[in-house]
């Protein structure tokens, strides 16, 4: 049996949330027609402790509407070096929204000093576009699934605020980071103008992400979505698992759990290099297997586990709701032979 570890996005939806697809009440989205969304718009929304919600059919979506929502064209982007925004969407920040980008190295905690911020930016000038929009993200993926805590994000938005630069908060696994530092979501995402979550990663939905804010930033998000293609018809079929997903957050504690035994484990395999994770997540350094991270990851292929080359030579492994304890174990022995082998 293969353990499917590539990503927290390769679950399969439940027995219920199939139930609840085939159930669902269901209306013209664009014309705000469809119950089901309108459900899960109000309850994604409320546990964020936001205004207003908005659903997309992808995080990727989600965060570029939110960038275009907020930004002028020829403003500045300032954000992450590694930041998903910027790193794997296409960049979409161009295409889309004709924004140029300002980048920080965020370090290992995945979050910027308010120095940092002050430093990235610029204002509104006669020979300066200004920055349009500043960019966080929780659980911080590339940096390996770091959870940053809510002291960091407020003090890097207050900054922000100061400039009267609006802050967008990619929390593709927001509800990971808030397990894994013991507080809520609404918390992580108070100071923050706007929040993409996914449903479709850790809450285990078949598809979908949210985008939550306040009304006015919602009402300029939708039209923005509508433009992107986004606008859907009767998406409560995929919604109402998403009003599941929504709920489903408590085996996320499990997850965080296997990854740590995943980091601990493999660590200790010749050549393995871990680092002990926050969260679901986490990021393997195989360089001194002899390995490239393509290669490690066609040869553990061979025995049955599935990974993703991260960088050059690490790779990531995500721990998942249809990956179990015995699961992980197979995983973990699987590893072990194939680098024996090598
Ligand atoms: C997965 C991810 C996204 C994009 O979500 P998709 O649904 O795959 O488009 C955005 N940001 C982060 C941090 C992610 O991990």
């Amino acid at each position: 049996m293969v353990v499917d570890l590539r990503s927290d996005t390769v679950t399969r939806p439940s027995d219920a949330m199939r139930d609840a697809a085939k159930n669902a009440e269901v209306g013209d989205d664009v014309y705000r027609d469809d119950p089901s969304v309108n459900e899960l718009e109000r309850r994604a929304a409320e546990i964020l402790g936001k205004e207003a919600g908005l659903f997309v059919p992808s995080g990727t979506m989600g965060n570029q509407v939110a960038i275009r929502a907020h930004t002028d064209r020829g403003q500045e982007l300032l954000a992450d070096e590694h930041a998903h925004v910027l790193k794997w969407e296409l960049g979409a920040v161009a295409q889309l929204s004709s924004l140029q980008t300002r980048l920080l190295d965020f370090g290992d905690s995945g979050a910027p000093t308010p120095e940092q911020v002050e430093g990235g930016i610029v204002e509104e000038g006669l020979h300066e576009a200004g920055t349009g929009l500043f960019c966080l993200e929780n659980t911080h993926n590339y940096r390996g699934g770091v959870a940053v805590p809510k002291e960091e994000i407020d003090a890097a938005a207050e900054v922000a605020h100061e400039h009267d630069v609006p802050v967008h908060l990619d929390g593709a696994r927001l509800f990971n980071a808030a397990e894994a530092l013991s507080t809520d979501a609404a918390a992580l995402a108070e100071n923050v103008d706007s929040v993409m979550f996914c449903l479709s990663k850790g809450l285990g939905a078949p598809v979908g992400s949210m985008l939550v804010g306040d009304q006015a930033f919602i009402d300029r998000a939708r039209r923005v979505r509508k433009l992107f293609g986004g606008g859907m018809r009767q998406a409560g079929i995929i919604a109402a698992p998403g009003l599941l997903a929504l709920e489903n957050r408590e085996h996320l504690a499990d997850d965080h759990r296997r990854a740590a035994r995943i980091a601990e484990d493999l660590g200790q395999i010749d050549g393995i290099e871990t680092t002990a994770p926050d969260s679901n997540i986490v990021v393997a350094d195989v360089a001194d297997t002899g390995l490239n991270a393509e290669e490690f990851v066609g040869q553990i292929e061979q025995h049955g586990v599935l990974a993703v080359a991260f960088s050059e030579t690490t790779v990531r492994f995500t721990t998942n709701w249809d990956v179990t304890d015995d699961d992980i174990e197979q995983a973990i022995d699987s590893v072990r032979t194939a680098m024996a082998e090598t």
